[in-house]
């Protein structure tokens, strides 16, 4: 079977108005007015990436609605940030459909800051508007980082840089929030306050998220829907409706966590 192009990924950092314009025209709810069928924030069918003649993605299918908070996990090398650097649009080598309405923002484990620019600078840095030293200054408060605004990265503790790199994302206004175990390098204390302010962000932006995470707990506390990477495809969804913010020990998650732990392939020592 002939892969088809992924051609309509909006790469990060585009303007947001003509990206967004150009994946509902490609969703098919462009042009009538008035109000608009809802189109997927993020859409991917037969997603396929080689490595060395080995398929890390094989005809992967996913959609992510506007605004849903998405938990992927999977074992270490099942392909979980190639996926979320070709949602990124930042990798020109997958093969089939892919789709991005509106703008796509990242933040990896390292937070990946340039240590001869000032935080503020960092992460007003692309950004094209007119007053790009406001809206990082806002984004800093936002994650509580106003206080270091002027400070340089390298000075920065882990939990600091990690809200440095979400204030990066956030500025750009992201329909689609990709996090690639944005907290795995994080203390158990810093982690818990992060989850927080995560889940604040999204509640007040509302973007569609795609967490990347090798921690079943955090999936399960954070997430709307829980996906296994296995075999290049979704091996595995699971939903959460239970309202947050949630107790880990909640009876309503065991079953889900006994089910992701055995999609992983974890053997269960103690159940219960
Ligand atoms: P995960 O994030 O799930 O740990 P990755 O997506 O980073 O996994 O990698 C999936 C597989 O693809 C791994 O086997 C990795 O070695 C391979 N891979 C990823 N990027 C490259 C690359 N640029 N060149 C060659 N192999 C790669
Ligand atoms: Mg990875």
């Amino acid at each position: 079977m002939a892969p088809r192009t992924a051609g309509s990924v909006t790469a990060p950092g585009r303007g947001g108005e003509a990206a967004a314009r150009r994946g509902a025209a490609i969703g098919g709810s462009g042009g009538s007015g008035g109000s608009a069928p809802r189109v997927n924030t993020a859409h991917v069918r037969g997603l396929s990436r080689y490595f060395g003649g080995q398929a890390v993605l094989d005809q992967l299918d996913l959609d992510i609605a506007p605004g849903e908070f998405v938990a992927l996990i999977g074992r270490s090398g099942s392909g979980k940030s190639t996926l979320l650097r070709a949602l990124a649009g930042l990798d020109p080598a997958v093969t089939g459909e892919l789709q991005v309405d509106g703008t796509a923002a990242v933040a990896f484990q390292e937070p990946r800051l340039l240590p001869w620019r000032r935080v503020s600078d960092n992460v007003r840095l692309g950004l094209r508007a007119d007053d790009t030293r406001a809206i990082a200054r806002a984004a800093l408060d936002e994650v509580g980082l106003t206080a270091r605004a002027d400070a340089w990265p390298l000075t920065l503790s882990g939990g600091e840089a990690q809200r440095a790199a979400l204030a990066r994302a956030l500025v750009r206004e992201p329909s689609l929030l990709l996090l690639d175990e944005p907290f795995s390098a994080l203390d158990a204390l810093t982690r818990i306050t992060m989850h927080r302010l995560v889940l604040r962000l999204w509640a007040h932006h509302q973007p569609a998220v795609l967490l990347v995470t090798h921690d079943v707990d955090e999936a399960l506390s954070l997430a709307d829907r829980v996906l296994v990477l296995g075999g290049g495809r979704i091996a595995y969804s699971g939903r959460i409706d239970a309202p947050r913010p949630r107790d880990r020990d909640d009876p309503g998650l065991a079953d889900l966590r006994t089910r992701l732990l055995t999609e992983l392939g974890v053997a269960l020592e103690v159940n219960g």
